[in-house]
């Protein structure tokens, strides 16, 4: 099949690697030419533009950073756009927000071409070792044309429901992920001020309902005072940015989410953008006098 990808960063570059490895013929772009490096010795085609990407492959993968940029790469300057014909098919994995998603897609089909979101978790590790959860919005047919290499990046390939859909599953994603992250900053902040060993809080809170992924990962980054990323701070304030304006739009009520993306404002404000999310510990810390280390 002839692929495009455009976005070769931390997540892009891995997933773009594995399509390659799959056998696909692949045209790739990323801003800054030196992320094309790796690709191109893999047997990829450099293009200079997205829309050079767009005059030659027939299912156009998106993984950059934010909304604007997603509808920079669409309908910007050298972007999709002009190049597109019918019975292609765009696949943003990017997390953005499900509103824009939707317009985007409308936008596509005026030139006859189908749209899926399909934004992921799992990291880094899961990009490399192409074990990602995939969330997919957009039409039955699309999904099943394009199911085949989402199995060559991810393991738990999800299709939530229409355009949009895959963007909101994210979201969701992003909310519980916060405030679970929260709630191991207050409890084990609680255990150190109570003069109790925290590590050992965690250890006996590990087997029970308290117990959870956010409590083995970001809970050991926090005893550890290690907050190498991981998933930055930057990107979970503007996951929570998403879900807070289309909160806003929808007449909802978000407060755990809000109270979490106040915290996430603080760390960005402290020039801690590139620590990992698991440093909202430091301002829960901070807050009560704790040294915040
Ligand atoms: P990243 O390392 O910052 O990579 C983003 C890439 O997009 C960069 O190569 C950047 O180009 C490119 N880009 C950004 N804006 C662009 C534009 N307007 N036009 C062309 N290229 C543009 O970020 P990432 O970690 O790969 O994340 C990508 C997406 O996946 C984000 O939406 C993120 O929220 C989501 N995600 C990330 C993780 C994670 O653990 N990292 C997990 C799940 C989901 P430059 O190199 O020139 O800056």
């Amino acid at each position: 099949m002839k692929l495009g990808f455009i976005g070769l960063g931390i997540m892009g570059r891995p997933m773009a690697l594995n399509l390659r490895r799959a056998g696909h013929a692949l045209w790739v772009h990323g801003r800054r030419p030196v992320t094309m490096e790796v690709l191109v010795e893999a047997g990829a085609r450099a293009c200079a533009s997205a829309a050079d990407v767009a005059a030659n492959a027939d299912i156009i993968f998106i993984m950059v950073s934010d909304t604007p940029d997603v509808e920079q790469v669409v309908s910007g300057e050298g972007g999709l756009m002009p190049r597109l014909r019918p019975g292609q098919v765009v696949v943003d994995m990017s997390t953005i927000s499900p509103a824009v998603t939707r317009r985007l897609a409308q936008e596509l089909l005026t030139r006859g071409v189908e749209m899926l979101d399909a934004p992921v978790s799992g990291g880094e590790a899961g990009a490399i070792n192409a074990t990602l959860s995939i969330m997919v919005g957009g039409k039955d047919k699309v999904f099943e044309r394009v199911k085949p290499l989402f199995e060559v990046l991810g393991k738990n390939i999800v299709h939530v429901g229409d355009n949009g859909a895959g963007q909101v599953a994210k979201a969701c994603n992003q909310i519980v992920v916060a405030v679970t992250i929260e709630a191991v900053a207050e409890a084990l902040t609680f255990a150190r001020r109570s003069g109790v060993d925290a590590a050992r809080v965690r250890d006996a809170l590990m087997g029970g309902f308290a117990g959870s992924r956010v409590m083995e990962v970001h809970g050991k980054r926090m005893l550890d005072n290690d907050f190498k990323p991981g998933f930055k701070v930057r990107l979970h304030q503007k996951d929570l940015r998403i879900v807070m304006e289309n909160a806003h739009q929808l007449g909802l009520a978000l407060p755990g989410a809000a109270l979490v993306a106040q915290h996430l404002n603080a760390l960005m404000g402290d020039d801690d953008g590139d620590l990992d999310s698991a440093a909202v510990v430091k301002v829960v810390q901070r807050m009560s006098g704790l040294d915040g280390k």
